[in-house]
């Protein structure tokens, strides 16, 4: 039985105070036991803060350095181990905002998620297609690609998590059909047997991401081979987030 996942993705948003606010926010509603877990990804500039707060949570970066050492001359880079020294128990690597706009191949992305491994981290390794990917029909030989290319060989279901976030769902509010998600997310535990084995596949959680809101997340969260959300947009109001965590109680 794989627990269940809540993971919010803050992006590139929160000055200190609101940042710290909604940390805390998030903190007091995840106190008690739950039947599922949660994950908070500030951004890298209140990471080390947030971490430091008492916390029963995880909480990540969203990307780590690709650079294979520790330390060294990699100006503006944070490497995995900066990262878990914070305090931060999990990283996103792959969002599809960072393979679009910084260029990152699978090979980058499967390097990072290497690096997280390594620092101790649980690594988040996120794959979807393009709407133009997606209405040339290719959506499952791409995110399976995607798979093959991104998923380290070292990765187990307690050190590394899937998010299947399409790409054209993305902070657009558009989400597809339970029957898609149940297709992709299908198509990719099999691809995890295939690159991981069948034990750690069936084990390994699968997220979906993209456009989850209070309002879709019952639906979308009780489809087969999904393991929980990745949330954008809605894990910037502690209210909206809880709301989304709340539908698995
Ligand atoms: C994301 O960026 O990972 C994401 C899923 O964003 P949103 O929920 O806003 O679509």
């Amino acid at each position: 039985m794989r627990r269940k996942l809540i993971a919010g993705n803050w992006k590139m948003n929160c000055l200190k105070n609101e940042g710290l606010a909604l940390a805390k926010a998030v903190f007091d509603k995840t106190n008690g036991d739950l039947p599922f877990d949660v994950l908070i990804c500030p951004p890298m500039s209140l990471l080390g803060q947030i971490a430091a707060l008492p916390h029963k949570i995880g909480v990540g970066a969203q990307d780590v350095a690709v650079a294979p050492k520790a330390m060294g001359a990699f100006t503006g880079d944070v490497s995995a181990e900066m990262v878990k020294d914070l305090g931060a128990t999990h990283t996103i690597v792959g969002h599809s905002e960072r393979r679009a706009m910084h260029g990152e191949t699978d090979a980058v992305v499967r390097a990072k998620a290497e690096r997280a491994i390594d620092a101790g981290l649980t690594v988040v390794i996120c794959v979807g297609e393009t709407l133009a990917e997606r209405e040339a029909g290719r959506a499952l030989p791409v995110v399976t690609a995607q798979i093959r290319g991104s998923v380290p060989e070292k990765a187990t279901a307690e050190n590394c998590v899937i998010a299947y976030e399409p790409v054209w769902a993305i902070g657009t509010g558009k989400v597809p059909t339970t029957a898609d998600v149940a297709e992709i997310h299908g198509a990719v535990r099999a691809e995890l047997k295939k690159v991981l084995g069948t034990d750690i596949a069936d084990k390994m959680r699968i997220l979906y991401g993209g456009s989850v809101k209070p309002s879709n997340a019952k639906e979308l969260l009780s489809v087969s081979d999904v393991d929980g959300a990745l949330i954008g947009g809605a894990s910037l109001k502690v209210e909206d987030f809880w709301a989304i965590a709340e539908t698995q109680f």
